[in-house]
């Protein structure tokens, strides 16, 4: 036991110290190896949050982006709602950070859900986005999503049993972010969500979706740029309490996922890879806590938005 706090206590003196730097690198002038062209709009999943408890949603990244040049924004749409109304809630964000900004474009960067619902905002107002980058995105349904509308079909007894539950989730969710006055309908989001539900937004927003499953899409669309990346592992940290829940769930798809959205399902555009990350792991989450032994998921933005100023985005 002495062994093992030992390592513990040389762990948290090496943290400290590590943490003790941190504010020595924000007194530095900035690179400039984010300072993309246009700002950057971060956008969360189902059940998503800006923050929670203090805990931003996209952990520790918005101020790993600035740090060295980007504008950065968090948007924040509905939880829980179909990715129309999410989609015209980010759209109106998108008009005030252009204001605000004076820019004449954003960068959409979305997570989860986050996915079609930056997708949306591009095909409404291509005119308005210089990119849409999709990560672990849901663009060809989850399967989670078609088990749980498969045990509530529609107008059952069930089906208000389940939303009560996601009811109750979303309550909890928006307690703990500061509440919210945007709309929550948890039945509209996962019916966005199944398989049946994102090939019908498909069919009106194709930009960027791969027409085979698990290859490249389009990369330049009506003048908007369309990136993916996403993980496939589903357990990746053994003191991350929510790796248990993503492993169960993983289970059900029998193909390549991150515990919520397969690896095909997440492709959009210029597919930029495959991590070992699972779906949380994709936003730096719980805390920080994924493979300590792979790429860090905030390299992965802080990288992306190099290559978008690269390409003059
Ligand atoms: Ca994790």
């Amino acid at each position: 036991m002495t062994g093992f706090f030992g390592r513990l206590l040389r762990g948290l003196a090496f943290a400290s110290a590590a943490l003790a730097l941190l504010p020595l690198q924000s007194a530095h002038a900035h690179s400039g190896y984010t300072q993309t062209r246009y700002p950057i709009v971060l956008v969360h999943g189902l059940f998503g949050f800006d923050s929670a408890l203090g805990v931003d949603y996209f952990y520790g990244i918005p101020g790993a982006l600035q740090r060295d040049g980007a504008k950065v924004y968090v948007a924040q749409v509905s939880a829980a709602h179909s990715t129309e109304v999410r989609g015209e809630q980010l759209l109106a964000q998108v008009k005030n950070i252009l204001a605000l900004t004076g820019a004449s474009k954003v960068n959409l960067i979305g997570h989860s859900h986050g996915g079609p619902t930056t997708r949306y905002v591009a095909g409404v107002a291509p005119q308005l986005v210089a990119s849409v980058t999709s990560i672990g995105g849901v663009n060809r349904g989850s399967r989670v999503a078609d088990i749980v509308r498969g045990v509530a079909p529609a107008g059952t007894v069930s089906e208000t049993v389940a939303n009560g539950a996601a009811s109750a989730l979303v309550g909890l969710i928006n307690l703990v972010s500061g509440g919210s006055s945007l709309p929550q309908l948890p039945t509209a989001a996962l019916d966005s969500l199944t398989t049946a539900g994102s090939a019908q937004f498909n069919q009106r927003f194709a930009a960027g979706v791969p027409t085979s499953g698990c290859g490249h899409g389009a990369e330049l669309v009506n003048g908007v740029r369309y990136y993916s990346w996403t993980g496939t592992r589903t357990q990746t940290n053994v003191l991350d309490v929510t790796d248990g829940a993503l492993g169960v769930l993983g289970l059900a798809f029998g193909e390549a996922n991150d515990g919520l959205v397969s690896a095909c399902s997440s492709r959009l555009g210029r597919h930029l890879g495959d991590y070992r990350q699972n779906h949380l792991d994709e936003v730096n989450q719980l805390v920080g806590l994924r493979d300590w032994f792979s790429t860090d998921p905030v390299t992965l933005y802080r990288q992306h938005a190099n290559r978008l100023k690269t390409a003059g985005l």
